[in-house]
């Protein structure tokens, strides 16, 4: 899972190469195992572990997160050398969302637009002051007392 697996997250400094053998190793995969799960040539393996890859393309991508059990956005994070935490998107959906409460970590994902329990468009904002929401421990916004779920 995403929010449990806070060691899988690359960490600050880190690089593509140094990553895919962290998780490699912690899961005790060989570099062939790996790049079978992954569902990617040994050669194309070899040069992502030894630095000479600096883009993935989205196949690559899609079969290293899945075999290594992480979200894309750890990989796109690692790549344009950015921390996780400002790729993770603080969103919620108004209707599914306890207002105090850890937020659905699907929400959080980059790319999510949507509920995926509801379909309701997810809400980064207050929708009265469009103030972003900065914390979820929060009930109402900050700026002007709205609460946050309808
Ligand atoms: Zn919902
Ligand atoms: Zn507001």
């Amino acid at each position: 899972m995403y929010f449990l697996a806070e060691q899988q997250a690359p960490r600050l400094g880190e690089t593509l190469d140094n990553y895919i053998q962290r998780l490699r190793s912690g899961l005790h995969l060989s570099q062939q195992q790996l790049a079978t799960r992954a569902g990617i040539h040994i050669q194309s393996m070899g040069k992502i572990e030894r630095g000479q890859t600096q883009r993935l393309n989205q196949k690559t991508k899609t079969g290293l997160a899945s075999a290594l059990s992480i979200p894309i956005e750890y990989l796109d994070a690692v790549l344009c050398g950015q921390p996780v935490s400002t790729v993770e998107k603080k969103q919620f959906c108004p209707k599914c969302w306890i207002p105090g409460t850890n937020p659905d970590p699907v929400w959080l994902m980059q790319r999510a637009k949507y509920c995926l329990t509801c379909g309701t468009t997810l809400r980064t904002r207050c929708r009265n002051c469009s103030e972003a929401i900065t914390d979820f421990k929060h009930r109402f916004c900050p700026s002007c007392g709205t609460a946050y779920s309808e």
